[in-house]
């Protein structure tokens, strides 16, 4: 049980949401309306034609695409706000406990390698981890089935023995079909927003992260018994 592997997402699993939507969908719109002497609305219309376009790609993670693309350093303005960033309830006490019990972790963000060092710089994650790793490493993004080609050959892991966290659907979904059995999903990844409803999320949830402690224990007796039968 204990070559099972734990891999978290970061931002709106392990992080609250909410110094995203505040850098993303608040400050940057300011910031680009400023920039480009325009109107808050024609910005936000502006940066709305961008997201849909980009949503999902390796390009939408890339704080140096966005720079480039809206004319705002979005990573200066992530350092701006770093006082935001935030663990996401029982993201400790989970992860205290799973070093306790043996488990190995690792994190795997679509944040590009600049965002995840502000994050780790601010939360002191790193401990925890025998891996981490930005989609930016791989060339793809989590939602895209080549990342996790790539992880697998960069660092070697059974499938059928992992055990996978995030809130984003389509990064569970691709997930799934490179064969991880165990997929949770989160409720409320960012405490600015209602709670999500669980029936519409596909996979199992997570209100506080301890809960998956519980989902553990039954996916090792599971596993304990497929062996013994
Ligand atoms: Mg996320």
């Amino acid at each position: 049980m204990k070559d099972t592997i734990i891999m978290f997402d970061m931002d709106g699993t392990l992080l609250d949401l909410a110094f995203d939507d505040l850098i993303w969908n608040q400050q940057l719109a300011i910031r680009h309306a400023e920039h480009h002497q325009c109107s808050l609305e024609q910005s936000q219309a502006n940066l709305n034609q961008f997201y849909q376009q980009h949503k999902h790609t390796i390009s939408w993670y890339s704080s140096a695409y966005w720079t480039q693309t809206v004319g705002v350093d979005v990573l200066q303005l992530q350092y701006d706000f770093k006082q935001h960033i935030a663990p996401r309830p029982g993201c400790f006490e989970l992860l205290t406990q799973l070093k306790q019990q043996g488990y190995r972790c690792w994190l795997l963000t679509n944040a590009d390698q600049a965002g995840l060092q502000l994050k780790l710089d601010q939360i002191e994650l790193q401990p925890y981890f025998e891996v981490i790793l930005s989609s930016e490493q791989l060339g793809y993004s989590k939602e895209h089935p080549l990342f996790w080609q790539k992880l697998q050959e960069l660092h070697p892991f059974s499938s059928q023995d992992a055990v996978f966290i995030d809130d984003t659907a389509p990064v569970l979904d691709a997930a799934q079909q490179f064969g991880i059995p165990h997929l949770f999903s989160i409720i409320q990844p960012s405490s600015g927003r209602d709670a999500r409803c669980q029936t519409e999320l596909n996979y199992p949830a997570l209100q506080d992260l301890t809960e998956l402690i519980d989902h553990l224990a039954t996916i090792n007796t599971k596993v304990l018994h497929e062996q013994t039968a």
